[in-house]
């Protein structure tokens, strides 16, 4: 077994996650990776050959033994090598770009990542440099001559002009040092993780993810830890956030949410949710909820917003990762006791939406009353976006966010408590519940990530004619039940009163 880079990678992450795959491909990748996570990797990919750019007419390492056409690339001194794979006993790495200095007769090494250079930094620095730090002892250990090594990533302080200007689009780090603090530790650590992901023997032992919250389980959770019930204590809102208090659940093997004591430490939102799921009760504060819905005015337009964040920034006054903002959907109720008149707007060209988008949201949202959404920091942060593209709309889009309601904040807040709910605060738990009869289940787009997914392969012409017509019809489909969802629950909450 030959220890690549990304298992080393999850190995330092969890060690039993790492051997499951290596060993238990069948249980590591026995669910499908989401259309969120393929997208994470078509980004990488997209990154990884722009950058290719920053050094051009560089050779790409393409065939089937990989690393006997890098040798020779290296032998003969080749200046740039894109892809470039290398093989010991036991380790095995693939760089993106190498780039040959003449003078000191080195090897530079580039790693592209598709990421923000203000992120999350700190850790993210810490991981990219575990990460050279693989790649930089397999080509020592080669006796290749190796000089710099470098990161390469996005300058979050980009803002793309007509034209897309890759000097000041990317920023190269110098990570040598970096590198340097701590390569002999990782030396070390990869021939431990080389030895126990070789071992057929799998690691005994509780799972360390039995004392984190359900949002940081991996794919491999239920298969290592079968006592634990798809809903349980793992899935105490917040609970992640407290490390304790889980531990000590765990400690007294409590997992069913129906075995937690009533005495037990809980915050008042946590305790609603653990009390309704043992009572299996409904608890609805009738007051507050009336106080919620008489601010709300009318006609009352019901509003949800669909979007695609490119990471390499496609129009002028985008930065990378911006949301390109490409559709609505928008129910109008006029009066109570009517239905809701529907209208929508897409754009499916691949150019810039923002001005389209923006005319038809004036053209077609009334110019009065409250705008619900679902979760507001969403639609309110596309609109200071749009904004800050098109300050000639300021003020428009300004004058929408101060009339944005969040329907959300009634289950937030906990107004409204179901066992059923499990906790969770999405329309895709709410709906189910309050308004049956609405489906997403039945829908061939179901969630946003694969909206994202289907618009942007329209845009990138990926679809054939039949199969462009029939997306388009999906994410309409798909948009306008969201926003039918926010009135049937809004008409749900009003009949209850
Ligand atoms: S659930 Fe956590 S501890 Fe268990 S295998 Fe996955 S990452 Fe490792």
């Amino acid at each position: 077994m030959k220890l690549t880079k990304t298992d080393y990678l999850i190995y330092k992450d969890c060690a039993k996650n790492a051997w499951l795959k290596v060993n238990k491909p069948d249980i590591y990748f026995a669910k499908p990776l989401s259309v969120f996570d393929q997208g994470i990797i078509e980004t990488g990919n997209e990154v990884d050959t722009l950058a290719r750019e920053l050094f051009p007419n560089g050779v790409l390492v393409t065939g089937l033994d990989a690393w006997k056409e890098t040798k020779k690339l290296i032998k003969s001194e080749t200046a740039v090598i894109y892809q470039p794979v290398f093989e010991t006993d036991i380790y095995k790495t693939i760089c993106d770009i190498l780039v040959w200095d003449s003078v000191l007769k080195v090897y530079d090494l580039y790693e592209v990542k598709a990421s923000n250079s203000g992120d999350n930094k700190k850790a993210k620095d810490e991981l990219y440099t575990y990460d050279i730090a693989f790649q930089y002892l397999v080509i020592k250990e080669l006796n290749i001559p190796i000089g710099k090594l470098h990161l390469i990533r996005f300058n979050n302080e980009y803002v793309r002009g007509v034209e897309l200007d890759l000097d000041q689009l990317f920023l190269k780090e110098d990570f040598t040092e970096k590198v340097m603090d701590i390569v002999d530790g990782v030396s070390s650590e990869i021939k431990v993780a080389q030895d126990f992901l070789s071992s057929e023997k799998e690691p005994f032992g509780p799972c360390k993810c039995i004392t984190r919250g359900r949002s940081s389980h991996c794919t491999t959770f239920s298969y290592s830890n079968p006592d634990v019930p798809d809903y349980s204590v793992h899935d105490i809102s917040r609970i992640g956030m407290s490390k304790r208090k889980l531990e000590e659940l765990i400690d007294s093997s409590i997992f069913l949410i129906d075995d937690v004591p009533e005495d037990f430490p809980l915050s008042e939102k946590q305790r609603n949710q653990v009390t309704a799921t043992q009572l299996d009760k409904v608890f609805i504060k009738k007051d507050e909820i009336n106080d919620f819905l008489k601010d709300i005015s009318m006609p009352i337009s019901f509003l949800d917003y669909e979007t695609f964040a490119a990471g390499i920034p496609r129009f002028a006054g985008y930065s990378p990762f911006n949301q390109i903002t490409f559709q609505f959907s928008l129910h109008i109720l006029e009066e109570k006791n009517e239905e809701p008149k529907h209208t929508e707007f897409i754009f499916t060209d691949n150019t810039n939406p923002d001005e389209e988008f923006i005319f038809a949201l004036k053209e077609k949202l009334p110019h009065e009353g409250s705008v619900i959404t679902w979760n507001k920091s969403f639609e309110m942060g596309r609109n200071k976006d749009l904004a800050k593209r098109n300050p000639e709309h300021r003020e428009f889009l300004e004058e929408l966010n101060s009339r944005i309601i969040d329907l959300m904040d009634i289950f937030s807040e906990q107004h409204y408590v179901h066992p059923k709910f499990k906790g969770k605060t999405s329309i895709k738990y709410i709906l189910p519940v309050l308004a049956p009869e609405l489906s997403y289940k039945v829908l061939d787009i179901q969630e946003g990530a694969t909206a994202s997914d289907a618009w942007n392969k329209i845009v990138k012409g990926e679809y054939s004619k039949e199969e462009r017509l029939k997306k388009i019809e999906q994410l309409k489909t798909y948009c306008k039940l969201d926003t039918y969802a926010m009135y049937a629950i809004w008409k749900h909450l009003n009949d209850l009163i």
